[in-house]
């Protein structure tokens, strides 16, 4: 050990390879939520004393230790990762807590076989845990002697954080203007902190005077940012010039937000949104009802059942700084295992999106940097774990913009989580009644996510709105819920019986036997159309005048498609295989892909229909592995079928990989947002040899969703077997009103008449060639829009799994004579609000 008065050198504990802290295979020791320092793959199995010191911690397991020096620096040694659970067995201690040590002393040793056996990994972290006086930390790398080769360098002066990153260097900067309509809310936060923790330097964005870590999701939402606000990306260190040109690249394309799909689509993609979510809340109209917003649509009966929340007694005390940060740092990893439970078996839902975001926030650097301080200060872990959750929320509870403030919900639910783990509580399911209706101040995302949807029949809440996720997932478990119910709900006894309607936002507390008869009734009528979709759900959809239309589905991995398949999906119209893109740091190579395709196509079978698209990102939807210019009109760039084109080696692989999936479902490719048939010449060009050399029978098609390619239709159509109308694309650049943008919502209407004028021109053009054409945008599961589609002659809808069955039943009821002849008046109409008129008189027909 070398000691001088400003610098201190830990040494190897352990004979290994020095590996970065945050490649280990545990998220809380990765983030660095235990403190900074290092990792050791070993290769001995006798941990040695890194310093001279104490032994501030001993764990009961004998996994891990602490020791600390004169000069307050404490270095944790922690032997493996989920060790704990061995509770000591192949641990054996050599010295007890309080021992004064020297550096190279033997503290434990352990089996090496039996613990590589049980435990997830030997990986041995190093970490410096008490921070007095540590201004700088230098990892060493390669590979180390144990008690003879240091491992970490540290420099000791002022006292500053303990995480402090290489800063040595320019300033580097770089000035953005934020593209994102609603600011930087949660998710693009979220992929700007992954990014930014990639980087060594210390990093900072400001606006104005306000600043924020970007590796911190809050840091970065409390900066409340807002379309167009100038941003200010600086760093200084090591990577420094690569880390401004990653973020300021990052922040300029929209941080992964659809910039046209911001988090109000995005809500609305989850589930069909009621009406009235939008409008303002309405009010009570009679006496014993309770008005609020309307959340999630449709009617429940049931009795109140009120949820009040656990206080949890905590000490305001700890027991040392080691003891504690030991103490958060196993709650915080258990709470990632349960979040991962929860989320597990969800695929991309919106659940499982929740989940993960709040699996980030346990990972929040400014976070967890509040408790860190507070630990610091003497408090225990709950103590100033509390503090620092309730501090971060109550700032993100005061932002001005609706749907951060809305964040402040998952802020508490994490932080309730750990606490509850912190105070020894055990994780209780919540025990419902049957039909029970829970009113609560806020119901928390992962409770709700947890709720038994066979006996909750209905929730309100009296916090939140109709943008939180609590909402967002109400409507995709298909609980109707009102959120911002008046707060005379909470004084409502447990059991009184009560009628929650969904779509009008009110809750009738004092309902007569008439208003019980007539919601009764409602439900009834509603659950037996339900069951009689789900009934023939298998079965083909043919119109009263003998006319076939294929409903197929929309889907993005394999998991999706076999319940689509369950639920009577005649094929897959759509498969979105950007999903298999995006979220992950290199591209999916070919047999990864191959596999993910074939899978899908198992599940498809060989009777059935594959549509799979081509990647459809670029411009909104960046790749952080695919270089992208930054472009001023992302919608109008370099997107789509452009992507593929600008990198065709990326696109061969993926033709590669979706052609081996031919000899397992009737096989369709499909290019997205096809402008010319120049595009179309150039992606078939790479396609044809690809698939000629299959010796399979492969259909090939584009997306129809820009009007250009409605308009020469007839010429795409000789070069193609199939179309698919992408609606949601074709209506905003059709109308030229960005598909998400809140204040154009109600005008961005699919059922414009020049939307189904270019729907129109598609369809002749494609039957003159006796190309097939189905619609997979939105429309296609809108029961207003099916009559409308079926009259202009389309062959196929592909819609959400869970709507195809009352898609199916819906064409069963139509006459596609009728609807031909009411389809060609539409085009004769001026207005979206004409053409609705229109299809209300419709469907109000006998
Ligand atoms: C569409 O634009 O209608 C469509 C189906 O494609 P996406 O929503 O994936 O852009
Ligand atoms: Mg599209």
């Amino acid at each position: 050990m070398s000691v001088t008065p400003t610098q201190l050198a830990i040494v190897a504990p352990l004979s290994g390879v020095l590996v970065p802290l945050a490649s280990v295979p545990d998220p809380v020791f990765a983030a660095g939520a235990v403190g900074d320092g290092i990792a050791i793959d070993p290769t001995s199995s006798e941990v040695l004393a890194p310093v001279d010191g104490i032994i501030t911690q001993l764990h009961r397991a004998c996994h891990a230790v602490a020791v600390k020096t004169a000069t307050g620096v404490e270095v944790l040694i922690h032997v493996g990762i989920d060790t704990v659970k061995l509770k000591g067995v192949g641990f054996t201690a050599q010295v007890s807590q309080g021992d004064a040590v020297v550096t190279g002393q033997k503290l434990l040793s352990f089996d090496a076989d039996l613990v590589a056996r049980s435990a997830v990994s030997l990986m041995t972290m190093v970490v410096i845990t008490g921070a007095e006086g540590v201004s700088r930390l230098r990892p060493g790398y390669g590979e180390v002697r144990a008690g003879l080769d240091p491992v970490l360098h540290l420099e000791l002066g002022a006292r500053v954080a303990v995480q402090a990153r290489d800063a040595e260097g320019p300033l580097v900067r770089a000035a953005v203007t934020l593209p994102n309509t609603d600011g930087l809310h949660a998710r693009p936060a979220a992929l700007l902190a992954a990014a930014a923790r990639r980087y060594r330097s210390q990093l900072r964005i400001s606006r104005g005077a306000a600043t924020a870590d970007p590796r911190s999701v809050i840091s970065v939402m409390l900066l409340g940012t807002q379309h167009g606000d100038r941003l200010l990306v600086e760093a200084r260190g090591i990577d420094a010039e690569a880390a401004v040109n990653d973020i300021a690249a990052l922040l300029a394309s929209g941080c992964g937000d659809s910039l046209a799909a911001g988090p109000t689509a995005a809500a609305a993609a989850a589930a069909p949104v009621p009406s009235a979510v939008a409008a303002a809340p309405p009010t009570a109209t009679r006496p014993g009802q309770l008005a609020g917003v309307a959340a999630s649509p449709g009617l429940a009966v049931g009795r109140v059942m009120q949820l009040r929340r656990k206080q949890f007694e905590v000490a305001v005390d700890g027991q040392g700084v080691g003891a504690e940060s030991a103490r958060l740092a196993s709650a915080l990893a258990e709470a990632a295992r349960q979040l991962d439970a929860l989320g597990a078996g969800q695929g991309a839902s919106s659940q499982a999106q929740i989940l993960g975001a709040h699996r980030e926030l346990l990972a929040d650097p400014g976070l967890l940097e509040g408790a860190r301080t507070g630990i610091a200060t003497g408090r225990s872990a709950a103590y100033a774990w509390r503090a620092a959750y309730m501090d971060y929320a109550a700032r993100v509870a005061a932002l001005t913009n609706a749907l951060l403030r809305e964040r402040a919900g998952d802020v508490r639910d994490v932080g309730e989580r750990v606490l509850a783990l912190l105070a020894g509580a055990r994780p209780t399911a919540l025990a419902v009644a049957d039909r029970s209706i829970l009113i609560a101040d806020e119901l928390s995302p992962s409770e709700t996510a947890a709720l038994d949807c066979r006996k909750v029949v209905g929730f309100c809440t009296t916090g939140g709105g109709a943008t939180g996720h609590t909402a967002i997932l109400a409507r995709s478990l298909g609980i109707p819920a009102i959120c911002g119910i008046d707060a005379a709900a909470s004084a409502l006894a447990d059991g009184t019986l009560v009628i929650l309607d969904g779509d009008r936002g009110t809750l009738d507390t004092t309902p007569d036997g008439a208003a019980f008869a007539a919601a009764e009734a409602a439900r009834g009528v509603a659950a037996t159309a339900r069951e009689l979709a789900q009934a023939s759900a298998a079965e083909e959809a043919v119109t009263l005048d003998g006319r076939r239309i294929e409903v197929a589905a929309n889907v993005r991995d394999a998991k999706e498609t076999a319940a689509a398949m369950a639920a009577g999906g005649d094929g897959v119209g759509l498969m979105r295989s950007e999903f298999l893109f995006t979220d992950r740091d290199t591209a999916p190579d070919e047999a990864e892909q191959s596999e993910a395709y074939q899978a899908i196509a198992r599940a498809v079978g060989l009777e059935r229909r594959l549509v799979v698209r081509t990647l459809d990102v670029g411009g909104d939807k960046p790749l952080s592995y695919l270089l992208m210019p930054h472009e001023q009109n992302p919608f109008l760039g370099i997107r789509g079928i452009r992507v593929g084109l600008a990198h065709p080696e990326l696109m061969a692989t993926q033709l590669r990989a979706i052609v081996t999936a031919a000899p397992l479902t009737r096989l369709c490719v499909m290019f997205p947002m096809v402008a010319s048939l120049d595009e179309l010449r150039a992606a078939r060009a790479l396609l044809d040899p690809i698939a000629r050399a299959s010796g399979r029978a492969i259909e090939i098609g584009i997306m129809v969703e820009v009007p250009s390619a409605a308009l020469t239709a007839e010429r795409l159509a000789a070069e193609v077997d199939f179309f698919s109308i992408g609606t949601n694309d074709l209506t905003q650049y059709t109308l030229a009103m960005d598909r998400g943008h809140p204040q154009l919502a109600a005008q961005a209407d699919g059922l414009h008449p020049a939307v189904l004028r270019l729907i129109a021109m598609t369809v002749s053009a494609a039957h003159r060639h006796r190309r097939w054409v189905g619609v997979c945008g939105g429309l296609a599961g809108d029961p207003v829009a099916v009559p409308a589609l079926i009259g202009l002659g389309v062959d196929e809808l592909s819609v959400s799994a869970p709507a195809i069955p009352t898609v199916k039943a819906q064409i069963r009821r139509l006459s596609r004579g009728d609807c031909q002849r009411m389809a060609s008046g539409l085009l004769e109409l001026a207005t979206a609000a004409q053409v609705r008129a229109a299809l209300a008189a419709f469907a109000g027909q006998p």
